[in-house]
């Protein structure tokens, strides 16, 4: 589906508000990671070039609706200010009288970035009076969230209700891009590699992907229920039990469509992630009562590694163990380095998932995976199929 694209905006002299992810990480009030709001920099360019004055909004972090001055955007304007070699205004809320009269001195080419909006609770109830202070100053809306484009908060859909619609920026056009051509026309043979903790959320990934894959390969968490319902034991694992129907479901759809299901064949296991000094790794059939499946086995490594070198695209989303805790990395790790080093090798890799981008990150890969999504819940919905509300609001009503 194509939505309205900042491209078709008539910018000039326009005066535009620009929903962004500014959401970056936070320690004593200085950004320790600056990747969100570099991500947003050529939309803010091609914006301003084309003389339009911006209101920037985000919310950042989780304030629970009141006002918190260690989330404020505050460090965030100063950023971006250094970045683009210009000053940016800040305005201590994001609606009422002083953002007005900033509003009101904005010329052509001048920034100003709002406060967080999570500290007011009406950000998150899609409350339209609170949408109406909020487009008070602007003629157009942009959407260039696209870590938080699967949410229906009120700077999302009803900003674009209220002015008839919007426009995506370049970070959300390229995303769509990248998930929309590997959706409809993947290079084949096409391959899934999922793993995290929950099989539920999974499940309507895979239920939307099957019939288009060559290959799903399972690991993290959510592969107990699977193993579980193939009649292994997983001890203390993981496990969704009364996902146990639907694990089974998907094993016979897959043999319906001729896809291979690649499980975990060894598991590193430890009585809790607690205790990785007990870390051991047995075969997958071979989980003893009391031990938790923590992590793949390197031979799983191996064998996930193969199945990707077959492949000419791959999407990852979820990592195959603890990963936050040492040694139960190795395997999110491992595969890490299988998707960099076929990458090399001309194959489409995807890493969608917040998770697994922040272990790519760590281990240092990301130059070399095709693409890295910046919106782990977003590019889910985007692999589960879903059409995503905030987008639709960007039509305004038009078809
Ligand atoms: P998700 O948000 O579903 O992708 O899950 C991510 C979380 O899954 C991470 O915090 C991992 O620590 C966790 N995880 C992955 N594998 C396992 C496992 N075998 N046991 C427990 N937690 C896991």
């Amino acid at each position: 589906m194509k939505y309205p694209a900042l491209q078709d905006a008539e910018l000039s002299g326009r005066r535009v508000f620009l929903r962004a992810d500014l959401n970056v990480p936070l320690k004593d009030g200085r950004i320790v990671d600056d990747t969100r709001i570099k991500a947003i920099l050529p939309t803010i360019r091609y914006l301003l070039d084309r003389g339009a004055s911006l209101i920037i909004a985000s919310h950042l972090g989780r304030p629970g609706g009141v006002s918190n001055p260690e989330l404020s955007l505050a460090p965030v304007a100063d950023r971006l200010g250094e970045l683009l070699g210009k000053k940016v205004l800040f305005a201590p809320d994001c609606i009422g009288a002083r953002v007005n009269t900033i509003a009101a001195s904005l010329n052509s080419g001048d920034i100003l970035l709002l406060e967080n909006l999570r500290f007011h609770p009406e950000e998150k109830q899609g409350d339209m009076d609170f949408a109406r202070k909020l487009a008070s100053n602007s003629d157009i809306y942009v959407n260039d969230a696209f870590g938080t484009i699967h949410r229906s908060h009120t700077s999302l859909t009803g900003i674009p209700a209220l002015l008839k619609g919007g426009y995506t920026g370049l970070l959300v056009q390229k995303e769509l891009k990248v998930f929309g051509e590997m959706l409809s026309s993947p290079v084949r043979p096409f391959s899934l590699l999922l793993g995290g903790a929950k099989v539920s959320d999974k499940i309507p990934v895979i239920d939307n992907l099957l019939s288009r894959l060559d290959h799903l390969m399972i690991g993290g968490g959510m592969a107990f229920t699977f193993m579980k319902e193939m009649g292994m034991s997983v001890g203390t694992s993981l496990l969704e039990l009364d996902r146990l129907g639907a694990a089974r479901q998907i094993l016979n759809d897959a043999d319906k469509y001729g896809v291979d299901i690649h499980l975990p064949l060894d598991i590193v296991i430890a009585p809790s992630a607690g205790r990785p000094d007990l870390a051991r790794t047995v075969p997958a059939n071979s989980i003893p009562d009391g031990m938790a499946g923590l992590d793949i086995g390197p031979d799983t490594v191996e064998e996930f590694g193969k199945i990707i070198g077959k492949s000419c695209t791959v999407v990852w989303n979820g990592p195959m163990g603890v990963f936050e805790i040492p040694p139960f990395d190795s395997g999110t790790r491992g595969v890490a380095k299988a998707l960099a080093e076929v990458t090399g090798n001309g194959t489409v890799t995807v890493v969608g998932g917040g998770d697994s981008v922040r272990a790519v990150m760590e281990a240092g890969l990301e130059d070399s995976i095709t693409f890295v999504s910046t919106g782990g819940g977003a590019s889910l919905k985007l692999l589960q199929g879903m059409e995503l509300p905030a987008l639709v609001a960007l039509k305004g009503g038009r078809q």
